[in-house]
């Protein structure tokens, strides 16, 4: 067998040739346990860039949204604002710095798993808390939950259609890389009717870990009162094919390439988690384009109010506003969902 590089990539392949093929979830966990729990992987530096990054604007409507829900909801407390997977904390920064200006100063809980980027967070938030999961979240007061490119993150499931009907994929080593294949259980009774025709090599992808999550928010919404943004990019419509994929250093890689060395994301499936958190009691708002939702929350209005107090920087401001909101950025593939807990007023921008 020829070597493999150092690193996860040899873990993999001793691994396979011990026990045989892994499951696509089990490579994407593990790579980006691997991958984020070493780096700030954020920035020009890094591999990739968020909307809480590209500017202050983003941020600072969320405030908004969650200072303006909060107030008609009759000020509750205590309130916890939770946010899950916040990066550099630029976002919770600039949000919570907008809704302070009414009067919203809630707890800060952060749910996060990389010690790299929880260090960046408690410099930025000396007195939060930080979380594994949602689970040790106080579960009294109301929670204001945010995630911004955090399901993307989470482990997929991958079903692929084969000759022999639907099984797993899994990943496999053929003795110079990782490679893609079917597993040998069927797993036919996994696949909704509507996809069990499938043509041969349809890929059906899942995500259990955000399911999951969206599950348990939407339980706590019910429970405690509250409301949640989920941002992400996506589809609200169920589908087929892989949207796995990995970024270095701003450019596409194969997935399979570089594992623990690339940021792996999949597309998150709104439809899904509305789905579920509607199950569990909550009261979805909807899921509508990143571009429309900024612009019903008035980003001209802010941008231009930021340029009227520092003209040299209208042009940035516009640039920025442009690459959040346009549809051939993010304004369209970027989608927001919204959720209240039952009978708190209804967001705005749904
Ligand atoms: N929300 C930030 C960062 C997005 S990157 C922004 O918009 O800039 C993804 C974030 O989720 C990082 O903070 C990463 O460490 C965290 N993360 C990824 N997988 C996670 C997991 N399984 N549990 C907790 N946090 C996770």
């Amino acid at each position: 067998m020829c070597q493999p590089d150092g690193g996860l990539k040899a873990v993999f392949a001793r691994l396979i040739a011990a026990t045989g093929p892994i499951t696509v979830a089990h490579y994407m966990a593990e790579s980006n346990a691997r991958y984020y729990g070493e780096r700030d992987p954020l920035g020009r530096a890094g591999d990739f860039i968020t909307a809480p990054e590209i500017s202050q604007m983003f941020g600072e409507l969320i405030g908004l949204w969650l200072a303006d829900l909060w107030l008609r909801a009759g000020r509750p407390t205590p309130v916890h604002y939770v946010e899950l997977g916040p990066g550099r904390a630029t976002l919770a920064r600039d949000a919570l710095a907008a809704a302070r200006r009414f009067g919203l100063e809630p707890k800060v809980h952060f749910v996060e798993a990389s010690a790299a980027l929880a260090a960046l967070q408690r410099a930025a938030f000396p007195g939060a808390i930080w979380h594994h999961d949602l689970a040790s979240v106080p579960d009294e007061g109301c929670l204001l939950l945010v995630a911004n490119e955090f399901l993307d993150a989470l482990p997929v499931r991958q079903l692929v259609r084969t000759p022999g009907g639907w099984r797993e994929r899994m990943i496999g080593w053929d003795g110079t890389g990782l490679v893609a294949l079917a597993g040998e259980r069927p797993m036919d009774l996994a696949v909704p009717p509507q996809f069990a025709d499938a043509p041969e090599g349809a890929i059906l992808e899942t995500s259990p870990a955000a399911a999951s999550i969206a599950a348990e928010a939407a339980r706590r919404l019910r429970g405690q009162g509250g409301a949640a943004l989920i941002i992400d990019y996506g589809y609200d419509a169920p589908q087929l094919g892989s949207t796995l994929q990995a970024v270095r250093a701003h450019a596409r890689v194969d997935a399979l390439a570089f594992p623990g060395e690339a940021d792996l994301t999949a597309h998150v499936d709104f439809a899904a988690l509305a789905q579920i958190a509607q199950a569990q009691g909550a009261q979805f708002l909807g899921t509508v384009g990143q571009g429309a939702w900024l612009r019903a929350m008035g980003i001209a209005a802010r941008a231009q109010a930021l340029a009227r107090a520092a003209p040299e920087q209208a042009e940035a401001l516009r640039a920025a506003m442009d690459r959040l909101t346009g549809e051939q950025h993010m304004g369209a593939l970027f989608k927001v969902m919204g959720l209240t807990a039952p009978h708190w007023p209804e967001g705005a921008g749904f």
